[in-house]
């Protein structure tokens, strides 16, 4: 095989919970993921030697600093790949939005060069490997649904949540993780939520549980720099979500429908209006 194309999905946090500031700087987390069907494409291509990276993507580096590059490397080298590789990345999903949009192209680099050099890595040495690049990269090389502990790697996977409507916005302005969680007081947090309710709810595909649930402490760091996330969180519940909710560190903010019609509906005025750049209808993807 000398080409290769994959699909890197994009993931939402249905909960995601601070549990405490760790001594070197890494927060400790308890988040429910959930794969989305926003994706980017990612076509591989063996060459003779080195690591070339091209994208349809003005604002993202293709040296070193790219997490792809970075992934390519790491496995290559620990696999002493004879040979090189050409990885294209087609973006689509938001950049630096709380979607793990970089996370989601290294696992899919980690999963094209295992292919493509037909390498034989289990799942779980991709995920051991990808927790290097970051601590989202081994939940993104496995996908669906599951809860997040540690730093975000020790991962379980969970039932699915019941199909709903996905409706995403991402506003113009940009986040970084890095302020977010430097700005969060982790021993302040008022009322954490409830993440072992919500596994337990995913578990009796109990989605009005699932709804009451839907927090994201981050929410308070973000929301305070930025209220636009208020106001679209706002706006997609009198569209008809059932629940909105903010993704990671922001400032993507979602929102679940049951209704098909309210979804669409919602979709067309979100787009309309200018209360966010880029906006998706989707579904959750397994
Ligand atoms: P997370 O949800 O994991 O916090 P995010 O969606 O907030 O991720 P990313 O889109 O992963 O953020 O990007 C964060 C930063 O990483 C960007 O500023 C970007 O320059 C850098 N980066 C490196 N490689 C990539 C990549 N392949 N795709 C997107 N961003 C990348």
């Amino acid at each position: 095989m000398n080409e290769l194309t994959l699909k890197a999905y994009a993931k939402i946090n249905l909960g995601l919970d601070v549990v405490r500031r760790l001594e070197n700087g890494y927060h400790e987390v308890k988040m429910v993921m959930q794969t989305v069907g926003i994706h980017d494409t990612l076509t591989f291509e063996k060459t003779k030697e080195g690591i070339v990276i091209t994208t349809d993507s003005g604002e993202l580096p293709t040296n070193e600093n790219n997490l792809i590059y970075r992934a390519a490397k790491l496995l290559m080298e620990a696999k002493q790949v004879q040979g090189g590789v050409k990885i294209h990345l087609a973006k689509e999903i938001p950049i630096a939005a709380g979607m793990a949009g970089g996370s989601t192209d290294a696992a899919a680099t980690f999963k094209g060069i295992n292919e493509l050099y037909r390498l034989d890595c289990s799942k779980q040495e991709l995920m051991e490997l990808g927790v290097k690049v970051g601590a989202d990269v081994p939940y993104c090389i496995m996908g669906g649904t599951a809860l997040a502990e540690g730093i975000g790697e020790i991962l379980t996977p969970l039932t699915a949540p019941p199909d709903c409507r996905v409706l995403v916005a991402k506003p113009d302005i940009n986040v970084s993780t890095q302020y977010v969680y430097e700005h969060l007081d982790a021993a302040g947090v008022a009322k954490h939520p409830d993440i072992d309710g919500m596994v337990d709810a995913l578990r009796r595909s109990d989605l009005q549980g699932i709804m009451e649930r839907m927090e994201n402490v981050l929410e308070t760091v973000t929301v305070d720099a930025h209220p636009i996330i208020t106001t679209i969180k706002e706006r997609m519940l009198k569209l008809g979500a059932g629940r909105s909710l903010m993704s990671g560190s922001g400032p993507t903010v979602f929102g679940i429908f049951t209704d098909e019609e309210k979804a669409l509906n919602a979709y067309e005025i979100m787009k309309r209006e200018n209360l966010a750049k880029q906006v998706f209808l989707t579904t959750f993807v397994q």
